[in-house]
């Protein structure tokens, strides 16, 4: 099966008991046994739900991966891969990482004696230089956000081979249909479903897959003994939502293509940030490794912090909101927003300014987007 008919059909067949083409939102806590160790495979919803098996196995089968596991968020998610490494665990990550991510590490885990090094990975050398003897885990986000630069998968993964150590890859912003890092030698996959695999700014919800049974059984352990899993519900909206991921996908990497052309000569803007562009330095790693280049843009305007601050205010369709990845367009500024957790200099040091603004483009008319944003040009 190909990824437009696995987003359908994985993990999906028609109900049983009615023929029903939709797997049931099967909103049960618990199911009836016919005795002590005699179920039909589920016996408690936190354990096992039918709706989010049903989604388990999509998310695996679209990532190329054995095992996918199911979670209320991506943070949940993020938190459970941590749960494998013990206390005086050091983690080698990205620098420009999603600002929960950061949050989480650098704020919650210190009291867990956990340790974390960031370094700027598009060179993959930096990382390698920071690995240490108790390192156990290398964690990357590729594209990163907000800068959207590109890390060299296959390349940081024979490192973490050379070395012992797993990697794993926060494939959100790329999504499975752009980027299958399990192919290209990572060991775990994270995902906030959240973002583009729901797609309709819906449900909070997050995924691992890995292809390894004995980190899966670690992994489905900790998802069970922690708790931190899925209604029916939000399962089912997801899955939903992956039928269209192709589609939506598609267009989300051409509209953000065009405003990343309309942009980069622009008189207003001093940079553009998007691996689509020739100009993006990793432009070509991209090519090799993604079928396509997202729906992320991150535009440095010119001027100060204020006209950013006006900008994100003036558009229509941009909707000023954190988040991303869904149909609808949305603006952000990361130093206020999204990334407001990480300490001023240490945003200056991975070289993201404040006068930086992030694009989820989303699936609309591109000639409204681009007048959109032309308009909120003309109030700075
Ligand atoms: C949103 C996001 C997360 C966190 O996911 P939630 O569903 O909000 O908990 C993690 N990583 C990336 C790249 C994200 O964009």
């Amino acid at each position: 099966m190909r990824f437009e008919t696995k987003a359908i059909h994985a993990g999906q067949s028609p109900d049983p008991s009615t023929g029903a083409i939709i797997p049931p939102i099967h909103q049960t806590s618990t199911y009836v046994v016919e005795a002590p160790g005699k179920d039909k495979g589920y016996v408690y919803s936190r354990t096992s739900n039918p709706t989010r098996t049903a989604l388990e196995k999509n998310l695996a089968a679209l990532e190329n991966g054995k095992y996918g596991l199911g979670f209320a968020s991506g943070m949940a998610a993020t938190n459970t891969v941590m749960n494998l490494f013990a206390s005086g665990s050091h983690v080698v990550c990205n620098d420009d990482l999603y600002g929960g991510t950061h949050r989480l590490f650098t704020q919650l885990y210190k009291d867990y004696q956990l340790s974390f090094d960031f370094v700027d990975a598009a060179d993959t050398k930096n990382l390698e230089e920071i690995i240490r003897d108790d390192t156990k885990l290398i964690w990357i986000e590729t594209p990163t956000n907000p800068l959207l630069k590109i890390i060299d998968i296959q390349k940081i993964a024979k490192i973490a081979h050379k070395h012992n150590l797993p990697l794993a890859v926060d494939n959100t912003f790329a999504t499975p249909y752009l980027q299958q890092p399990l192919t290209l030698g990572a060991d775990i996959i994270v995902h906030s479903t959240t973002k583009y695999l729901s797609g309709h700014s819906d449900i909070i919800g997050g995924a691992i897959v890995v292809s390894d049974e004995k980190l899966y059984e670690k992994l489905s352990f900790f998802q069970n003994a922690v708790g931190a899993v899925p209604g029916p519900l939000d399962c089912w909206l997801v899955l939903r939502g992956i039928k269209t991921l192709a589609l939506r996908m598609e267009r989300h990497c051409q509209n953000a293509l065009r405003i990343a052309q309309h942009l980069k000569d622009h008189p207003k803007v001093a940079k553009v940030y998007y691996p689509g562009l020739p100009s993006h330095p990793q432009h070509q790693l991209a090519k090799k490794q993604m079928s396509g280049f997202g729906g992320m843009v991150s535009v440095e305007l010119l001027g100060d912090t204020k006209s950013a601050e006006k900008f994100i205010r003036s558009t229509r369709f941009f909707a000023l909101a954190e988040s991303l990845g869904a149909v609808e367009s949305l603006i952000c500024h990361p130093a206020t927003m999204t990334h407001a957790s990480i300490p001023r200099e240490e945003r200056l040091k991975a070289g993201f300014k404040d006068e930086l603004i992030r694009l989820s483009v989303g699936v609309e008319n591109i000639e409204d987007l681009i007048e959109d944003l032309e308009n909120a040009f003309k109030r700075i």
